[in-house]
C-alpha cells in the first residue's frame, strides 16, 4: 500500500453539501453506538467480495483469489485499525461516486428517522439508509482508503478527515481489493484491541459469509 509518497499528486475535492450534513448527523447522533462502525465496514467488504464473485461468473479474469478473506489488524503505536478485503475494489471514479458525491438515500429522511428512533433502533437505521461507510468517522479522525478494482492495473487512494472534503490520488496495491485505514480518535483508542474487535464481530457480524481474520498485533 502506498504510504503517502504520492502526496503531491493528491487532489482535494469538496463533499456535496448533503454528504457533509449526513456525516455530521452520523458522527454526532450515534455516539453510544459507535462500535457498529466495524459491522458496517465488514459488511461493505463482504458485499464487495460477493460482487466480485458475481462479476467473475461472466468475466473469469476477475475471479477471487484462493482463500478470499477479510483481514483486520491493529497498531497501537500508530493508533490505527486496518481492514483489507479481496473484493471487487473501486476505480478512482467509483471512489468519488460511492464515498463522496451522492447521499443516495436522503439526508432529511434519515435525520427525521434518527431523531424519532428509540436508542435501540438507531444502529439499524445506519445500515438501512446506506450510510454505513460514514460511520467510520464516529471513531476515526482520518480515513485512508486504498482500492484497486479487479481487472484494472492501477490503484487509487481516497483520504478524508470527514470535514467537508476528501483527497483523491494515485496509489499502489499489488492485487485487487480495498484497504481501509482508520486513524483512531483519541477517545476511541479502546477499539485498537483485537479482543475488543472480536467481541464486536461476534455481536454484530456473526453471519458474514466470508472468513474474517483478526491479526494479533505482532503478526
Ligand atoms: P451501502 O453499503 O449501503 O451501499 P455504504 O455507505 O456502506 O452504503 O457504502 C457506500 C458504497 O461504497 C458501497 O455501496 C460500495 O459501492 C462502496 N464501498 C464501500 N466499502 C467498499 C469496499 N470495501 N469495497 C468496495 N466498495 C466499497
Ligand atoms: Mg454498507
Amino acid at each position: 500500500m502506498s504510504d503517502g509518497k504520492n502526496a503531491a499528486e493528491m487532489q482535494q475535492h469538496s463533499f456535496s453539501a448533503e454528504v457533509g450534513q449526513l456525516l455530521d448527523l452520523v458522527v454526532h447522533s450515534l455516539y453510544s453506538d459507535r462500535e457498529i462502525f466495524l459491522r458496517e465496514l465488514v459488511a461493505n467488504a463482504a458485499d464487495a467480495m460477493d460482487k466480485r464473485r458475481f462479476e467473475a461468473l461472466t468475466s473469469p479474469a476477475l475471479s477471487l483469489p484462493e482463500a478470499p478473506s477479510i483481514h483486520i489488524s491493529t497498531d497501537k503505536d500508530a493508533k490505527t485499525i486496518t481492514l483489507s478485503d479481496d473484493g471487487l475494489g473501486m476505480s478512482p471514479e467509483e471512489l468519488t461516486q460511492n464515498l463522496g458525491t451522492i447521499a443516495r438515500s436522503g439526508t432529511k429522511a434519515f435525520g427525521e428517522k434518527l431523531s424519532n428512533a428509540k436508542p435501540e433502533e438507531r444502529p439499524n437505521l445506519i445500515g438501512q439508509f446506506g450510510v454505513g461507510f460514514y460511520s467510520a468517522f464516529m471513531v476515526a479522525d482520518k480515513v485512508d482508503v486504498v482500492s484497486r478494482r479487479a481487472g484494472e492495473d492501477v490503484a487509487a487512494r481516497w483520504v478524508s478527515e470527514g470535514k467537508g472534503s476528501y483527497s483523491l490520488g494515485p496509489a499502489e496495491r499489488d492485487r485487487p481489493g480495498t484497504d481501509i485505514v482508520l486513524h483512531m480518535k483519541d477517545d476511541a483508542e479502546e477499539f485498537i484491541d483485537p479482543w475488543r474487535l472480536r467481541g464486536i464481530i461476534r455481536k454484530w457480524a456473526d453471519h458474514i459469509a466470508w472468513p474474517v481474520v483478526l491479526h494479533e498485533p505482532d503478526e
